[in-house]
């Protein structure tokens, strides 16, 4: 199987800037920042993205979550945060390789563009 960039990412053959690891999911610095604070946390086994993920998903798809509101304590985005999933290209998605964006760091507007 070819590796995605974030598995490759998760096996170090493409550098990164890590900020949490666990058994099940990376977060790791975006190369392109959005935002003051802007870090990508995947799930290490992919899902292309949220729109194929199945009911056998479920409990990674909360570690995901809930780990995505860890890292963004740990980035001490006290005054607030945004996470956000692409899906498909009306989405934006650009990496076929599900991820929440935590962003962070300045005021975001509403509704995005
Ligand atoms: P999306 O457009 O939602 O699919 O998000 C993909 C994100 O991956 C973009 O914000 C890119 O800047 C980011 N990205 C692409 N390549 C890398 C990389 N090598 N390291 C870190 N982030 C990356």
């Amino acid at each position: 199987m070819i590796k995605t960039l974030f598995e490759k990412i998760a096996a170090r053959e493409i550098p990164a800037q890590i900020v949490f690891e666990d058994d099940l999911v990376l977060a790791f610095r975006d190369i392109n920042p959005a935002a003051p604070a802007h870090v990508l946390i995947v799930p290490k086994q992919p899902i292309p993205r949220i729109g194929e993920a199945t009911a056998d998903d479920q409990k990674l798809l909360g570690h995901l979550l809930l780990k995505a509101a860890e890292v963004a304590k740990q980035l001490d985005l006290k005054n607030g945060y945004r996470l956000v999933i692409n899906n498909g290209a009306d989405g934006g998605e650009t990496v076929p390789h599900l991820h929440v964006h935590i962003l962070g760091g300045r005021h975001l507007a509403w509704p995005p563009g």
